[in-house]
C-alpha cells in the first residue's frame, strides 16, 4: 500500500530579503547556484583551489564504486597543514586562531603561530607515545584549547580521532573505544561547569576496565582535582607534551586517507560510526564556512557555540574556520554561570560578528526572556545561524529581533554528522529567508524530496529528504560496518542518499524540514509532522520549549502527545492553560493536530546538540520503562519529568 502523503499543515508567509549592504559585499551571488548546476564537478574541482595539494588530484569524483565515493583521486594532503601551517607561512602567524573564554571569566588569545608550536608539541608526543599513522586516537575532553591541539596532532599524523562529548557515561566510552580499536586515550582531570569542577577521569577510568587495548591515556591538569593513577597507563599532558619541540615536518597523506570517526546522535537508535576521510572533507567545509557565513577572514570575528563533541564542533569549531584562517571564539562554560547573560557578555566582549548555535539555545535564551540580551551591546552582530533541529519560526522571529537587532539575516542549516558539511541553507547575500525553512541547497548540492515510491514530489508537497547526488564532505562508510552503511541510507530509494528526514517543498520549491521519518505520526490516516505541531505549541506565549509524540491508540492509529516546558512568564500552568494550548493548535493548523494531552514538564530529554529525544518520551505516553537513555545530555532529566507527572495525577 502507498502510504498518504506527509501533510502539509503549516502557512508561514513571513520573508526577510538580505541587508542591501551584505548583499553588495557577499563572497557569492546567485551565480553560483548557475555555475554549479552547469558543471556540478567542476565546481567542486574549483572549490578545491582553497585547499593546499601536496600533490595535485588527478580526478574530482570517482563515484564507480557507488554507494562509496572517492573525492580528488590521487591528491595528497595534510589536514593540520592546512589548518594552521600555510597561515603561518603566509605570514599570518600573529592572527588570533581562538579568544578562548573560560567559564570563571579567564581567557588566552591563541594565534596561528602559538597553535602551530601547541600542535607540533602534542604530534610529537603522541609519536613518543608510539601512535601511528592509521591508529585510532580517542579525545574525552571539556572545551579548552588543548582538545583542538590534540585533535589536529592526530589529524597531523593521519591517526584518525574519534572525539566522545564528555558528558556521556563511561559505558558510551567503552562502547565507542571497542567499536573503533582505539589504543590511545586522551582526557583531563575535569571540566569546570556551573561553577564547580566536574570530574572526567574517573569516568574514563572506569571504562578502561573494560578497554584492554588501550595502552596509554594522556592526562590534561584542567581543574587540578584529586584523581587516581595507573603508572603503567597515565601520563600528564604537561610532564609529556610540554618537552616536545615546538616544531615537525608533516607527511601528507592521501585524499581518502581517513581523518575521524564521529559517532552520531543516537537520538533515533544505537549512535553509527560515521567515518570521514581528508580531502573532501576539508573542501567541504571550508568552502560552506566561508559561502554560509559569508566569512571575510581579516575582518569577522566567529562564534559557533557548540560542544566539539559534536559534528558542528569538528566542522564549524575546528576544521572549516581554521583552514580559512579565521578567528574563533571558543567557550568552555554553560550559557548561565555565571549569569544568564554570559553570551551576550561573550559576544560584547569580543565583537563577535557571526553567531551559530542550535534552537535549543535560542528557545532556553527566549524562556530567560528579551531583557537579558538588552543588557548587552550586539551590535557587532552582522550574521546569525541555527542548527541542529528544525528553528521554530517564533524562535527565528525571536533570534532575529532580540540578537540579530532585526538587522541579521538567519541562516538556518540543515545536515547531519553523515554529511559533514551544511547541505542546505539560504546564502546570506542571495536568499531571501522565511522563518522555519532551510530554503535550498547550496550550490553543488543536489537534494529532493520523495514520495513514497521513489518519486520527486511537486511544489507544495511533502516526504522524504534524499540527497541525489554525492558531496565531497559525504561519509564514506560506517566503522566497521559498511553493510549497515549501505541499508542505513542507500537502500531505501536506490542509488540515492537518504536522510532520514520529512521535509516539504513550498510552492516556491523552498525546503521545510519537518523532524524525523521515524517520528511521523498518522492520525486516522493523516501523516502529521511532529515539528509542526512543536512550531504551533512554541508560537503560544506561555510556552518556551515543546516535544510531541505519537502514541499507540486502537482508534485512530496513533494519537498526538504533547510535552510543554512554559516560560518563565507563565508560570503556574495548570487545566486551564493546557485547554489554550489545545485550542491554540487547532486555530494555527487545524483540529486534526489538536494534542490528545499536554503534559506540563519542568525539561525535555536531550542529546549533547540539543535534541530532543522523541523515542523516550513515547515510552512514557505509552507506559512503558523508557530504552536507552546512554546519549542523553543529562540522564537526570527522566527521573525528573517522570516524578513531575506522577505529582501531576
Ligand atoms: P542519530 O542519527 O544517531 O539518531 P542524530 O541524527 O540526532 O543521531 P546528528 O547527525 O547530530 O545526529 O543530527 C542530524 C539531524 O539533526 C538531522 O537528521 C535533522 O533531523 C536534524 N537537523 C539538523 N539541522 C537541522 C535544521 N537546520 N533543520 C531541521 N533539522 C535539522
Ligand atoms: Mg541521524
Amino acid at each position: 500500500m502507498v502510504e498518504p502523503e506527509l501533510s502539509n499543515l503549516s502557512h508561514e508567509t513571513r520573508t526577510f530579503a538580505p541587508p542591501p549592504e551584505l548583499a553588495a559585499n557577499a563572497n557569492l551571488t546567485a551565480q553560483a547556484y548557475a555555475d554549479a548546476k552547469e558543471d556540478r564537478i567542476g565546481f567542486w574541482g574549483k572549490q578545491a583551489e582553497r585547499i593546499s595539494w601536496a600533490e595535485p588530484f588527478t580526478e574530482v569524483l570517482d563515484w564507480s564504486d557507488a554507494p562509496h565515493s572517492k573525492w580528488f583521486v590521487g591528491g595528497k594532503l595534510n589536514a593540520a597543514y592546512n589548518c594552521v601551517d600555510r597561515h603561518v607561512e603566509a605570514g599570518l602567524g600573529d592572527r588570533v586562531a581562538y579568544h578562548f573564554e573560560a567559564e570563571n571569566g579567564e581567557s588566552e588569545d591563541i594565534t596561528y603561530a602559538d597553535l602551530l608550536g601547541r600542535v607540533c608539541q602534542a604530534a610529537n608526543a603522541l609519536i613518543e607515545l608510539g601512535v601511528k599513522t592509521g591508529d585510532r586516537v580517542a579525545i574525552y575532553m571539556p572545551m579548552i584549547p588543548e582538545t583542538v591541539v590534540a585533535m589536529l596532532a592526530c589529524a597531523r599524523l593521519g591517526a584518525p580521532h574519534t572525539v566522545i562529548f564528555a558528558g556521556y557515561s563511561s559505558q558510551a566510552i567503552q562502547d565507542r573505544v571497542q567499536d573503533c580499536g582505539v589504543e590511545v586515550v586522551i582526557t583531563a582531570d575535569g571540566a569546570n561547569r556551573k561553577g564547580k569542577p566536574s570530574a572526567l577521569k574517573p569516568t574514563v577510568d572506569k571504562a578502561m576496565e573494560n578497554c584492554p587495548a588501550v595502552r596509554k591515556v594522556l592526562v590534561v591538569c584542567r581543574t587540578g582535582q584529586e584523581v587516581a593513577w595507573n603508572d603503567e597507563r597515565d601520563l600528564w599532558w604537561h610532564d609529556l607534551v610540554s618537552k616536545q619541540p615546538t616544531t615537525h615536518k608533516c607527511e601528507f597523506f592521501d585524499a581518502e586517507h581517513p581523518l575521524y570517526v564521529m559517532y552520531s546522535s543516537g537520538t533515533t537508535g544505537k549512535p553509527k560510526g560515521v567515518l570521514h576521510t581528508t580531502g573532501g572533507y576539508m573542501v567541504g567545509v571550508s568552502y560552506t564556512h566561508w559561502a554560509v557565513f559569508d566569512l571575510k577572514a581579516d575582518k569577522d570575528v566567529y562564534w559557533t557555540a557548540a560542544d566539539i563533541g559534536w559534528v558542528t564542533g569538528h566542522s564549524y569549531i575546528v576544521y572549516g574556520p581554521l583552514a580559512n584562517a579565521t578567528t574563533s571564539v571558543m567557550y568552555e562554560g554553560t550559557p548561565d554561570t555565571p549569569h544568564q547573560g554570559r553570551w551576550w557578555e561573550i559576544i560584547q566582549k569580543y565583537k563577535v560578528t557571526i553567531l551559530y548555535c542550535a534552537p535549543t539555545a535560542i528557545r532556553m535564551f527566549m524562556k530567560w526572556g528579551e531583557q537579558i540580551p538588552a543588557k548587552f551591546d550586539l551590535s557587532s552582530l552582522r550574521l546569525i545561524g541555527s542548527v541542529g533541529e528544525p528553528i521554530n519560526p517564533e524562535a527565528y522571529m525571536w533570534y532575529r529581533k532580540n540578537i540579530g537587532n532585526d538587522r541579521c539575516p538567519v541562516v538556518d542549516t540543515w545536515w547531519q554528522t553523515e554529511n559533514g558539511m551544511i547541505l542546505i541553507s539560504p546564502l546570506p547575500g542571495v536568499t531571501a529567508g522565511k522563518p522555519g525553512s532551510a530554503m535550498t541547497p547550496l550550490p553543488g548540492v543536489v537534494a529532493a524530496v520523495y514520495d513514497e515510491a521513489g518519486k520527486p514530489v511537486d511544489k507544495g508537497g511533502a516526504g522524504y529528504l534524499v540527497v541525489t547526488e554525492p558531496w565531497p564532505a559525504m561519509l564514506r562508510s560506517l566503522w566497521g560496518d559498511d553493510d549497515r552503511y549501505k541499508n542505513t541510507y542507500w537502500s531505501r530509494f536506490p542509488g540515492v542518499y537518504f536522510s532520514g528526514d520529512g521535509a516539504k517543498l513550498d510552492e516556491d520549491g523552498d525546503f521545510w524540514l519537518l523532524g524525523r521519518v521515524d517520528d511521523v505520526m498518522n492520525v486516522s490516516g493523516h501523516r502529521l509532522s511532529t515539528t509542526e505541531i512543536e512550531s504551533a505549541l512554541v508560537s503560544h506565549p506561555a510556552v518556551a520549549e515543546a516535544a510531541v509524540v505519537g502514541a499507540a491508540d486502537a482508534l485512530t492509529g496513533q494519537s498526538i502527545e504533547a510535552f510543554v516546558i512554559l516560560r518563565e512568564s507563565a508560570h503556574g500552568g495548570g487545566e486551564d492553560v493546557v485547554k489554550q494550548l489545545r485550542d491554540h493548535v487547532a486555530d494555527q493548523i487545524g483540529a486534526i493536530a489538536k494534542p490528545r494531552s499536554i503534559m506540563v514538564v519542568p525539561d525535555l530529554p536531550k542529546t549533547r546538540s540539543g535534541k530532543i529525544m522523541r523515542r523516550l518520551l513515547k515510552d512514557i505516553a505509552e507506559k512503558r520503562e523508557p530504552g536507552d537513555s546512554t546519549t542523553l545530555a543529562d540522564s537526570s532529566v527522566m527521573d525528573l519529568i517522570q516524578a513531575n507527572l506522577a505529582g501531576a495525577k
